[in-house]
C-alpha cells in the first residue's frame, strides 16, 4: 500500500507558455521590455567551459550586487531561483507553529499550495469587497502573517503604515511581505527591516527587471532571518543559483537607470490603459503593479476572454467564487495596449450588437 504514504498534494497551476509566438502575451506578468544590456554582455561572453564546474554555493556576485542596489549588507541577503523558491524555503523555515498562518483569501495562489506541501496550518481573511485588507484582521494570535503588497492578482496596494502596524502586531512571529510587484508603484517595507528583526521582504526579478525566464528571487532581512533561511537552503540544495543565472543577474540589478527607465514605461502605459478599460465599461481597484484585474459591467469575463484568444491576446482568468467575473490583463508595451483596447472595442461592440 504504498500509496498511503505518498505526499499528495493538490498542485499550482502556473499561467499558459503558449508554444506559438504570434500572441500578445499578457497573461503571466512579464516584462514586455528586454532585460537590461549588460545581460546581453554577460550571455555573449560566457564560456560554456565555465559550466563543467559546480556554481557558486554562496552566490555571492549577485548577492553583493543586490546589497549594493539597496544599501543592506551581504549577510542580509539570501537568493533563489524566482521568489517561488525564496518564499517556499521561508515557509518551510519559519513556519512550523501549531498556530495557523495567515493569508487573505485572495492572493497569490500558491501560499496554500506551499501551506498544504509543508502541512502548515493556516487561514485565509476574506479581503474587503472593494479587495482592501482590513490590518485588525491580523491582529489575532497566528503562526506566521503572510501579505503580497501590492497583492495579487487584485494589484491593490495596501499603504506601508498598514503593513507596519500588522508587524507591529506580529512581533512573535515572522511577518513575510511579497514585494514581487510593488517596483511599479507600491511602497516597498524594505526600509523596516532594520527596526523589526522578524520581518522578511521577498522580491523577483522576474516583473520590473525583465528576466522571468531566468528564475530569480531574493528576501532581505536581519542577519538572523537570514541564516535561519540559509541553514535549511544548505540542508535542500547547496546549488540552487545556476552559474549564467548569477552572472546574469548581477549585471541586470547593476544598472539602475535602464531598470528605471523600463518601469516607468510600464507605468505610463498601465495609466494609460486604466483610463481606456473605464471608457469601455471595466471596473478594477487601483492597481500599483503591472496588470490589472478587471471586470465588465455588462459583458460576460468568460465571452470577452474567448474572443480574446480568437484574436491572439492571452489573458489571464482565475475561477472562484469573488473573481470568477474578472480578467487579469499585464501590462504590455503601448502598441499591444492599443491593439488590446481596440480588439476589446470591438469584441463589446459585437456582444451588444448580438
Ligand atoms: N509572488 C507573487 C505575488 C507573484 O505574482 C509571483 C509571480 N507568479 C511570484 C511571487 C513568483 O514569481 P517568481 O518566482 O517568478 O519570482
Amino acid at each position: 500500500m504504498w500509496e498511503d504514504y505518498v505526499r499528495t498534494v493538490e498542485p499550482y497551476v502556473p499561467g499558459e507558455q503558449p508554444k506559438v509566438s504570434n500572441l500578445i502575451k499578457l497573461n503571466t506578468n512579464e516584462n514586455p521590455y528586454p532585460p537590461a544590456p549588460g545581460v546581453f554582455d554577460v550571455l555573449k561572453n560566457m564560456d560554456a567551459v565555465s559550466l563543467k564546474k559546480y556554481p557558486d554555493p554562496t552566490c555571492s556576485v549577485l548577492v553583493d550586487a543586490i546589497a549594493d542596489f539597496y544599501h543592506v549588507d551581504s549577510d542580509r541577503v539570501f537568493v533563489g531561483v524566482g521568489s517561488d523558491d525564496v518564499l517556499s524555503m521561508a515557509f518551510l523555515t519559519f513556519f512550523n507553529s501549531d498556530v495557523p498562518i495567515l493569508f487573505p483569501n485572495i492572493t497569490y495562489s500558491f501560499y496554500d499550495v506551499w501551506a498544504n506541501l509543508y502541512r502548515i496550518p493556516f487561514k485565509q481573511i476574506p479581503l474587503m469587497e472593494d479587495f482592501s485588507v482590513r490590518k485588525e484582521d491580523y491582529f489575532v494570535p497566528n503562526g506566521g502573517v503572510v501579505l503580497a503588497n501590492p497583492n495579487a492578482p487584485t494589484g491593490a496596494n495596501l499603504p506601508l503604515k498598514d503593513i507596519e502596524d500588522i508587524i507591529e502586531h506580529n512581533r512573535d512571529q515572522v511577518v513575510i511581505i511579497d514585494e514581487a510587484y510593488t517596483d511599479f508603484g507600491g511602497e516597498s517595507a524594505l526600509p523596516l527591516i532594520d527596526k523589526y528583526e522578524n520581518l522578511l521582504v521577498v522580491q523577483t526579478f522576474s516583473k520590473s527587471r525583465s528576466l522571468a525566464g531566468l528564475r530569480i528571487g531574493y528576501a532581505m532581512g536581519s542577519r538572523k532571518l537570514i541564516k535561519y533561511m540559509l541553514d535549511v537552503k544548505f540542508s535542500f540544495n547547496s546549488y540552487t543559483m545556476n552559474t549564467p543565472a548569477l552572472l546574469m543577474g548581477a549585471a541586470a540589478v547593476k544598472d539602475r537607470e535602464y531598470f528605471e527607465k523600463t518601469v516607468a514605461a510600464v507605468i505610463k502605459t498601465r495609466e494609460w490603459t486604466k483610463g481606456e478599460l473605464k471608457r469601455l465599461g471595466f471596473s478594477f481597484a487601483d492597481s500599483k503593479t503591472n496588470f490589472i484585474f478587471a471586470r465588465h459591467e455588462s459583458v460576460p469575463r468568460d465571452y470577452i476572454f474567448k474572443r480574446l484568444r480568437e484574436e491572439k491576446i492571452l489573458v489571464r482568468a482565475f475561477n472562484g467564487d469573488i473573481i470568477k467575473d474578472y480578467l487579469r490583463i499585464s501590462i504590455g508595451t503601448d502598441e499591444e495596449m492599443r491593439v488590446v483596447i481596440d480588439t476589446l472595442e470591438k469584441i463589446l461592440g459585437e456582444f451588444e450588437n448580438a
